[in-house]
């Protein structure tokens, strides 16, 4: 198994490629920016990639997905809940400064169940609403593995202040879908370092009153 996850863009978005040694097929998952990076990866690696999948519409995430799109092929699966968060890719801009991203509708939705990645290495797409309507985790139940968006982060949650945000949400998608996984289920969130379900349940501080 090949797994990477490095930070891309100025808001330095962990965008993760995991591909199979032997069939030689990748997912990129988050490809908010650094497009030609990435693609270089793939190809140091030598993976075709399979799928495009974005764990939710912000800029920093979403970015560089259609330009992606566009040099492999690959479809790119988004929760259609997440829909007007892609049409005002403008508004994000601004909130970032940069400069408005290319974008297309997903080829794609991400419903809660549905199963994506490889067939090696398949993940379940638990919906997680709360940081945005459309904001999905995926767990890779055999790798014990949740690839968490801006849902969870270590010691802290994805904020709820923007368009399709709402605290009361994001606390009980946590609690009702990401904590009944095990603490031994490694968390890779969409910034800063990895942690675990176990650590997390421990200390996060905002998942302590309950
Ligand atoms: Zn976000």
């Amino acid at each position: 198994m090949i797994l990477e996850t490095f930070p891309v863009g100025p808001l330095a978005c962990n965008c993760t490629i995991l591909g199979d040694e032997e069939s030689h097929e990748a997912i990129v998952i988050d490809p908010g920016d650094e497009v030609a990076r990435i693609h270089q990866r793939l190809d140091e690696f030598g993976l075709r990639l399979m799928q495009i999948v974005v764990t939710h519409a912000h800029i920093d995430h979403i970015g560089g997905a259609l330009k992606l799109k566009q040099l492999t092929g690959a479809p790119i699966y988004l929760n259609e809940n997440d829909l007007p968060l892609l049409k005002m890719m403008d508004t994000q801009a601004a909130w970032v400064g940069v400069r408005v991203p290319d974008v297309a509708p997903p080829d794609a939705g991400l419903s809660d169940g549905q199963i994506v990645g490889l067939p090696q290495y398949p993940a379940e797409v638990l919906h997680t609403p709360g940081h945005t309507q459309g904001s999905v985790c995926l767990h890779f139940a055999p790798l014990k593995l949740l690839v968490a968006g801006d849902t969870l982060f270590a010691g802290s949650i994805g904020r709820t202040d923007l368009p399709g945000g709402n605290f009361e949400q994001i606390i009980d998608s946590i609690h009702s879908r990401l904590l009944a996984l095990s603490d031994q289920t490694k968390v890779l969130p969409g910034h800063g370092s990895a942690t675990t379900i176990g650590q997390e349940r421990k200390g996060n501080p905002f998942l302590q009153r309950r």
